[in-house]
């Protein structure tokens, strides 16, 4: 059975429980409620009759006594018991005995009747009684006729609910219907692109939906990454495989001389290694990511492994580049050393990859406040704005880069520096402007 058909059953069934309780309630109370509130209106209109009655010169005025009023009607005794006014057909409500502010029940031919009476005392003149009397069968028959169409009516009020649950749920589930609706066309078309943008409306369903288009977005995005992903790593290994293979075919050709040949395979093997860096990068960088490679952290003397590293590097530059070190001693960190040692190289590379027509670069190492900044700085080619976010990404090389294609860079570097600054619980900062040199800073807290 459909959501919104259960609700509205489970609805109308709890809607039509609670009318036939309530209704069994005003029943069982009925009786009780009808007693009391004609003998309420019995004695005030008893009551009020007594204090209408008048002597004028020892003569007994009963002008103004009400003989039927609010259903009550009203007769006077002498206090011996015999009448004096008023008019009754039943002669048993005549005779009951009179007994001073006593409310007597009487049953007569299945009718029920209340009798008050009430003792008008006078000093100087004859007491007399006043006799009130009600029928309590008409509101008896009253109120049983209200329940009798309450409970006719009760199945039409059941159909009626039934049917204002329906829409109301109805009405109430279209985002869901929305949800389910975006769901099956996302499966059936592989379009990670559609979404269920509900109009903004603070409910539960909306903050379902929001998690939902937020959960769409987050698979677009990895979708996306991976199809990209696949994409360069095919567009990265095509280059060599197709020089390997047409290499393959020159080698394979018995006019050619054992030179040729020889040049051919030197090809073959310097695009198999490159094919095997590829691999090797790649791997390491899935590792990064997927969180594989576990860090080994432990007490590093940042400010002597930069000290070492520089002084390596000075060894192997070229003689127009400088490396300046300004580091800071004792700056003791619990990073992963080997990490650190390959984000450090992988920079210093770059700067020199990078250089172009520069001449120096820069390492510093400062403590400030509770940070420890570490900067690669070079006077090269510089990044331009625009690719200073992207030079992280899987692949990405700047279009222009005077050195990509002497130095055979792939455009992974980066992007597994970020990922071990970040394993290493640091964050990387790029300024760079186009022919002004870069300079990336690694910023750690103490
Ligand atoms: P690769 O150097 O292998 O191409 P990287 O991920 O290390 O890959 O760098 C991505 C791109 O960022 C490079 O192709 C280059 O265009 C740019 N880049 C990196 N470092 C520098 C630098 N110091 N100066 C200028 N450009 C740089």
């Amino acid at each position: 059975m459909k959501l919104k058909l259960k609700l509205s059953f489970y609805n109308t069934i709890l809607m039509s429980i609670m009318v036939l309780l309530v209704l069994g309630f005003m029943l069982y109370i009925s009786d009780g409620v009808i007693a009391t509130s004609s003998q309420i209106q019995l004695k005030s209109v008893v009551e009020s009759n007594a204090d209408e009655i008048e002597y004028d010169d020892g003569k007994l005025e009963l002008d103004d006594v009400d003989f039927l009023r609010n259903q009550v009607t009203t007769l006077i005794y002498t206090y011996d018991g015999f009448l004096i006014a008023g008019n009754i057909k039943n002669i048993e409500l005549f005779n009951a005995p009179l007994i001073h502010n006593y409310v007597t029940s009487v049953e007569i031919d299945n009718e029920n009747f209340l009798l008050y009476d009430y003792l008008v005392e006078s000093r100087r003149h004859d007491d007399v009684y006043v006799r009130g009397i009600i029928s309590t069968t008409a509101f008896s028959q009253t109120l049983n006729r209200v329940f009798l169409i309450a409970f006719l009516t009760l199945p039409v009020f059941i159909v009626l609910s039934g049917i204002g649950s329906y829409f109301i749920c109805k009405k109430s589930l279209v985002p869901l219907d929305k949800i389910i609706q975006t769901a099956n066309d996302i499966n059936s078309s592989d379009d990670l692109s559609s979404r269920i943008n509900l109009p903004d409306c603070k409910d539960e369903i909306y903050d379902l939906a929001m998690t939902f288009d937020d959960m769409f977005d987050r698979l677009e995005q990895s979708f996306m990454a991976e199809k990209q992903f696949t994409t360069d790593v095919s567009h990265e290994l095509r280059t060599p495989i197709t020089i390997i293979l047409a290499r393959c075919d020159v080698a394979l050709n018995d006019d050619l001389s054992s030179d040729e040949k020889l040049e051919s395979f030197e090809v073959i093997n310097n695009q198999a290694n490159k094919m095997k860096v590829i691999v090797n990068s790649l791997l390491n960088l899935i590792r990064l990511e997927n969180g594989l490679q576990l860090c080994d952290f432990q007490e590093v003397d940042l400010s002597e492994l930069l000290e070492i590293i520089c002084e390596e590097y000075d060894d192997v530059l070229p003689e127009n580049l400088q490396l300046k070190a300004n580091i800071q001693e004792n700056i003791i960190l619990n990073l992963d050393y080997s990490m650190i040692t390959r984000i450090v190289s992988n920079l210093i590379d770059n700067a020199i990859k990078y250089i172009g027509d520069g001449e120096e670069i820069c390492v510093n190492l400062i403590k400030i406040d509770d940070k420890i900044s570490l900067s690669i700085k070079d006077n090269g080619i510089g990044i331009s704005s625009d690719n200073h976010d992207k030079i992280f990404k899987r692949f990405y090389q700047v279009d222009n880069s005077r050195t990509v294609k002497e130095h055979g860079s792939m455009g992974l570097g980066l992007a597994m520096v970020r990922q071990m600054i970040i394993l290493n619980k640091g964050e990387i900062n790029l300024e760079s402007e186009l022919g002004c040199g870069s300079c990336f800073t690694i910023t750690f807290q103490i």
